[in-house]
């Protein structure tokens, strides 16, 4: 195994291994919560989270807390990295067979 093939496993093991991941894209959404008084009708408009991930070719969305923002963040940065280094080591795979080297 080559040093750069060692490498994007360590980094993948500890991805996968400590924390959690989510596939998806965060969004950020305004509303207006409806209340005649609320600073939301000045010009100030809520805004919440959501998590919008496709499945099978259907979207779907899910509200995000504010208390779980931060992880919910990390999630996704998490899934993303994983995913880019699970390309890599199939860009390698994909090397040792065409050049048929184990
Ligand atoms: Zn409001």
């Amino acid at each position: 195994m080559s040093g750069q093939e060692r490498s994007f496993r360590s980094k993948l093991a500890q991805l996968i291994g400590q924390k959690g991941l989510i596939r998806g894209t965060l969004l950020s959404r305004k509303r207006m919560c409806g209340k005649p008084s609320c600073r939301c009708t000045r010009g100030h408009p809520h805004e919440s989270l959501y998590l919008v991930v496709s499945e099978s070719g259907r979207t779907r969305q899910l509200y995000v807390p504010r208390a779980w923002e931060a992880a919910v963040r990390q999630w996704v940065r998490d899934y993303q990295q994983a995913k880019e280094l699970m390309e890599e080591i199939s860009r390698l795979h994909w090397d040792k067979i065409r050049n048929r080297r184990e």
